[in-house]
């Protein structure tokens, strides 16, 4: 079955509400979708938005580089030949991380339609998912406000954005835990906001008071392995590396080496499902559990990556809540409080 072309379109997608964390402010996002049309009449789906504090990727570069150098290695070739083409999507050019999880997602996609079945079941699981909810980081007064709000929507799981002004985040962290449920679990996310010693003051005084913090993503600068390390090496609570995760060439440092005791794979900054299959089963060799993440990206990414998590065994933390922060309604997905459905249609198909 070959693929007969490659069609790519964008479009603005608003925010219900501001997304603040310590590396920006997103009130809209721009989805870049990618459409695979193969001689039979299949379509295979792919999306992705950029996130130039993250991935360095732009609206233009992934259009460019999906109409550019990942059209023509995909083009009239054939679909029995899938897993050579994934691999030619990450070897057509550098970097572009953002425009290759698009096509991938879309190659995935179509393949599991040509097979006739969900992509859970083409990867070979399907778990329970749920999701935790963002606070975004604010005052500590409005950020236990967000976080009351989402308990009685049905979260027992918090994700909570520091590192901006950190001398504010003791008091933050503080300011939530008081007024939720002592078994609705808090999750800090510092996005490279610490120095490692202030990163590990701050978590020592967290440890002290008790917070029930069950992780906490990327407290010091994505360069920083040995800060990350210094970090994880003189703190109790798990450190999970984000920002200092793209490939899974990484994957294979952060866990060999020890700098991290828990992984956040996102299909923006890996490159698709294939990259992310590897560097959850990388994670799962070294005894290293995985989150899956994402950007703030449209419903049908986010639940491209929800298919790869239900289906990979090690992929044990979801945060998958980025679909809840759009104006239009998901698709893709169905969320009751913290629970997710996906279609169980072929492909990844709205429910
Ligand atoms: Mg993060």
């Amino acid at each position: 079955m070959r693929i007969l072309d490659v069609e790519v379109t964008c479009r603005n997608i608003l925010l219900e509400r501001p997304f603040k964390t310590a590396l920006r402010t997103a009130t809209e996002i721009d989805s870049i979708e990618v459409t695979i049309h193969l001689e039979n009449g299949v379509v295979g789906m792919g999306s992705a938005a950029p996130t130039w504090v993250i991935t360095g990727d732009s609206t233009e570069s992934i259009q460019a580089a999906l109409l550019g150098p990942i059209k023509k290695i995909l083009l009239n070739q054939h679909m029995d030949n899938f897993q050579s083409l994934l691999m030619d999507i990450q070897t057509s050019c550098v970097g572009n991380t953002s425009a290759k999880a698009a096509a991938d997602i879309a190659m995935y996609d179509a393949y599991s339609k040509l097979l006739g079945i969900p992509l859970y079941r083409y990867l070979g699981n399907h778990k329970h998912l749920k999701t935790c909810m963002t606070i975004g980081v604010d005052t500590p007064e409005i950020m236990s406000k967000n976080a009351i709000k989402n308990v009685d929507s049905g979260f027992k799981s918090l994700k909570v954005k520091v590192g901006s002004a950190p001398e504010l985040d003791m008091a933050r962290v503080s300011a939530i835990r008081a007024v939720i449920p002592p078994d609705v679990t808090l999750r800090l996310d510092a996005n490279q906001g610490w120095t490692p010693k202030q990163a590990v003051q701050l978590i020592n005084q967290m440890e002290r008071e008790n917070l029930n913090i069950e992780f906490i993503e990327q407290p010091v600068a994505a360069h920083d392995l040995e800060g990350l390390k210094f970090v994880t090496n003189n703190v109790n609570i798990p450190i999970m590396a984000d920002e200092s995760l793209f490939s899974p060439h990484d994957a294979l440092k952060l866990v060999s080496g020890k700098y991290i005791d828990l992984l956040n794979i996102k299909l923006m900054k890996c490159g698709g499902i294939s990259n992310a299959l590897k560097i959850a089963s990388i994670a799962e060799t070294a005894g290293v559990h995985c989150m899956i993440g994402s950007m703030m990206e449209s419903d049908q990414s986010v639940a491209a990556a929800a298919h790869f998590a239900v289906a990979h065994p090690n992929v044990r933390y979801f945060d998958l809540d980025a679909p809840l922060w759009l104006k239009e309604q998901p698709e893709f997905m169905k969320y009751v409080g913290e629970d997710i459905t996906l279609s169980t249609q072929p492909g990844i198909s709205k429910v």
